[in-house]
């Protein structure tokens, strides 16, 4: 798997209490711990867009430069929007931003100016890649026993892409925290394994045992582990 994201030079990155926190929190979920603090990122950036307005100029400009949003994001809006009122997305906010849009567009048709082709980045997309340097930096700067123990106690495994650039971090900062969160890797790994097995042998109609709801949804797990959670930064690597 190509490794698309880089790792600052973590020996000159300190590790904040803010930033541990963060991540022993997220160790307590299910899937990759990197994917899901990005994920979220990008739906409170989208959030934030949202509740404001765009009353910020710069911003304005920068969906307009960018056509608004790139199609990942387009869809991540409505996804929020079906989730509920908790997300801030509503019909007013989105027609505001969106008939802006709208309106530079057909400007730029009336213009013969179709620059879509040439059009900047998506706002969001950029928010969602400094925020998985940042959390792979914190892993990283953060990394000590204390936190290697915390990431074997919890429920979430990191998924190939961030493990191997993790890994491959630590090999220059520290061989023998690399080798610890190896064996913590596989670990984690082989017991995913066993229960995927476990579900496959008790759907056998000779069963005596039911599979539990844990072991019916370990492809669910292995699928996050093998192509990460649903961020730009993992479905743009393709
Ligand atoms: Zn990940
Ligand atoms: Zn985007």
């Amino acid at each position: 798997m190509e490794a698309v994201a880089t790792i600052r030079r973590a020996g000159k990155i300190k590790c904040s209490r803010i930033s541990y926190s963060e991540l022993v929190n997220s160790f307590s979920s299910h899937g990759c711990p990197i994917c899901r603090l990005t994920r979220h990122s990008e739906e409170r950036a989208i959030t934030t867009l949202m509740y404001e307005r765009v009353s910020d100029p710069s911003t304005r400009d920068q969906l307009l430069r960018s056509n608004g949003f790139c199609p990942f994001h387009a869809w991540m809006v409505v996804e929020l929007y079906r989730r509920g009122p908790d997300t801030s997305i509503e019909p007013l906010g989105l027609t505001i931003i969106l008939s802006d849009i709208l309106n530079h567009e057909i400007n730029n048709i009336k213009r013969d100016n179709l620059v879509s082709s040439k059009a900047n980045r998506c706002i969001i997309c950029r928010i969602a890649e400094e925020a998985e340097k940042s959390y792979l930096d914190s892993f990283t700067s953060c990394i000590n026993d204390k936190l290697l123990e915390e990431y074997s106690a919890g429920k979430s495994i990191l998924c190939l892409k961030h493990y191997t650039l993790i890994y491959s971090n630590l090999q220059d900062i520290g061989k023998e925290l690399a080798k610890k969160l190896k064996e913590i890797q596989l670990n984690k790994l082989n017991k995913l394994y066993t229960t995927a097995i476990q579900y496959i042998k008790k759907t056998d109609y000779k069963s005596p045992m039911e599979p539990s709801s844990d072991e019916a949804t370990a492809w669910f797990r292995i699928l996050e582990f093998l192509d990460g959670y649903k961020t730009s930064t993992i479905i743009k690597s393709c």
